[in-house]
């Protein structure tokens, strides 16, 4: 009897034994030349497949690894108003425009806030994507007046229209909401605050 009986599922990467029922359908599947069968991931739930060509392990060790595919980072709902975040988990969709002559902005969910994207090649959460856009400017020798840098540094993104995004100054409360252009790095304040987006 074979010693490999682990197999990876792919939907979430991790690792399960197959126990002695799975190993035997598999010998039944290989002698009756089916091509596959299918077996629920005890870690996630999802089916996954054995086939032919499927590699099966004998390593035990590889049963206690974390699945791989759980978010890169945890969602901080301190990070945001508490207002603003319990507002998120209510409308997934949210848009706000900021004025007449220009579309309106989507608002990034709360798991889109802490996805990472990256910039220049450099991760950052969504929420911060700002503070790497600084980098570049500052490295590409953008001339930024003190003020400006502050608040990009204290910058959280919290939407997008069209490249350009909105965000908000973390030291403010009821914070403005800004806009950044990211041709050339202006930045306009809006005549909205965070409580407007929720109104
Ligand atoms: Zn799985």
């Amino acid at each position: 009897m074979t010693e490999n009986r682990i197999i990876q599922c792919a939907e979430c990467k991790g690792y399960f034994d197959v126990l002695e029922e799975g190993l035997q359908r598999i010998e039944l599947a290989k002698e009756k030349g089916w091509g596959m069968m299918l077996f629920n991931c005890p870690k996630c739930g999802e089916q996954t497949s054995w086939h032919r060509l499927k590699e099966m392990y004998s390593d035990t060790t590889l049963l206690n690894l974390e699945k791989v595919n759980k978010p890169i980072v945890e969602i901080d709902n301190t990070l945001l108003p508490k207002g603003y975040f319990d507002f998120l988990l209510n409308n997934k969709n949210a848009k706000i425009r900021v004025s007449k002559n220009r579309d309106e902005f989507n608002l990034f969910t709360a798991e889109e806030l802490f996805t990472t994207i990256s910039v220049d090649k450099k991760e950052y959460l969504i929420v911060y994507k700002l503070q790497g856009f600084l980098k570049t400017l500052l490295e590409v020798g953008v001339e930024l007046k003190e003020k400006e840098v502050l608040l990009l540094e204290n910058s959280l993104s919290i939407g997008d229209e069209n490249g350009d995004v909105l965000f908000i100054d973390k030291r403010e409360e009821n914070s403005k909401l800004y806009i950044f252009y990211p041709d050339g790095g202006d930045i306009e304040n809006t005549k909205l605050t965070l409580n407007s987006v929720m109104e």
